[in-house]
């Protein structure tokens, strides 16, 4: 099997990297930046984001797992006094695979020119420096509202608990396919109306935004952020695409909540 360590880059993911790298090698696993079966994210959540968009091209090949340092880990969910036993995990046993929804992120130009296709883990925010947005929202087609405020958020299940959960959004399980939308301070009055609750999309289900007003819109897409101009709409559903995590254990999603959110417990079984 082949592998490949991200490490966040402080001293003490460093050397859990060296360490990993030692022994997983000692155990005949050969470290392959190019192809890995496995990639191994050393740090927290934002370096998980940064390994899976660095794969991102070759999910359907590459599994992911994280450890934790020092950050919440949402998605790195083992920790530094466990790395030993995940090596032996990670050495002897073929592991299981447990497949999460991604969102599906299109952004058509208005000169008709190429679009931009993403994926993102989390989430994708649409906002602007100057004023507004003002959108004509979308949904499998037809007008549903027309939205002035700060921004909108689209997250994926995984992502639910991150920016979408701040913004008062639903916490959803990745079991369902599934995109959820919420509005960032929209504007409503008698001239302006937005339906205010967090939206969520099945599978297949598209949310489409189209400016009112040609702007310049800063479009992130997890931790990215871009500064885009000229655009005609920006298009979100889930993704045919699945983000593959490797599990040694089990560690229910709701357990994961209630560690990350609720109780300081050990809910690992
Ligand atoms: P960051 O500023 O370190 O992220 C903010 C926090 O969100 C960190 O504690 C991060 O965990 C946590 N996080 C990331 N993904 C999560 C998930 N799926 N569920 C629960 N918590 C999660 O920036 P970053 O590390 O580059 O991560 C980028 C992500 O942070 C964005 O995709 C966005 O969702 C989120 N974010 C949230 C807020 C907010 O809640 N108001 C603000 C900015 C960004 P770690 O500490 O382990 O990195
Ligand atoms: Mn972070």
């Amino acid at each position: 099997m082949k592998f490949k360590i991200v490490s966040k880059g402080d001293e003490r993911s460093n050397t859990i990297k060296a360490t990993m790298k030692q022994y997983l090698t000692e155990f005949d696993l050969e470290y392959d930046k190019e192809e890995p079966d496995l990639v191994i994210s050393v740090g927290g959540d934002g370096t998980f984001l940064e390994a899976f968009h660095r794969y991102h091209h070759r999910l359907e090949l590459t599994a992911f797992i994280g450890v934790h340092t020092g950050h919440l880990g949402f998605y790195a969910d083992w920790t530094p006094d466990e790395v030993e036993k995940l090596i032996i995990e990670i050495a002897k046993t073929p592991f299981q695979v447990v497949e999460y929804p991604l969102l599906e992120v299109i952004i058509r130009p208005r000169s008709g020119g190429k679009e931009d296709r993403f994926l993102a883990l989390n989430e994708t925010m649409i906002k602007t420096t100057e004023g507004s947005v003002v959108f004509d929202v979308k949904i499998k087609g037809e007008h549903f509202e027309t939205f002035r405020g700060d921004g909108l958020c689209i997250s994926t299940p995984s992502g639910s608990t991150a920016y979408n959960k701040a913004l008062g959004g639903g916490i959803i399980h990745p079991s369902l396919e599934a995109i959820q939308l919420t509005e960032m301070a929209s504007i409503n009055n008698r001239v302006f109306r937005t339906i205010g609750s967090p939206l969520i999309l099945p599978k297949h289900h598209t949310a489409l935004m189209e400016p009112m007003v040609d702007k310049s819109f800063l479009i992130a897409i997890d931790h990215f952020t871009t500064n885009f101009t000229n655009v005609k709409s920006i298009q979100c559903r889930v993704a045919k695409e699945r983000v593959r995590f490797a599990r040694f254990r089990p560690f229910p999603f709701w357990n994961r909540v209630r560690d990350s959110f609720v109780a300081e417990g050990d809910g690992r079984v």
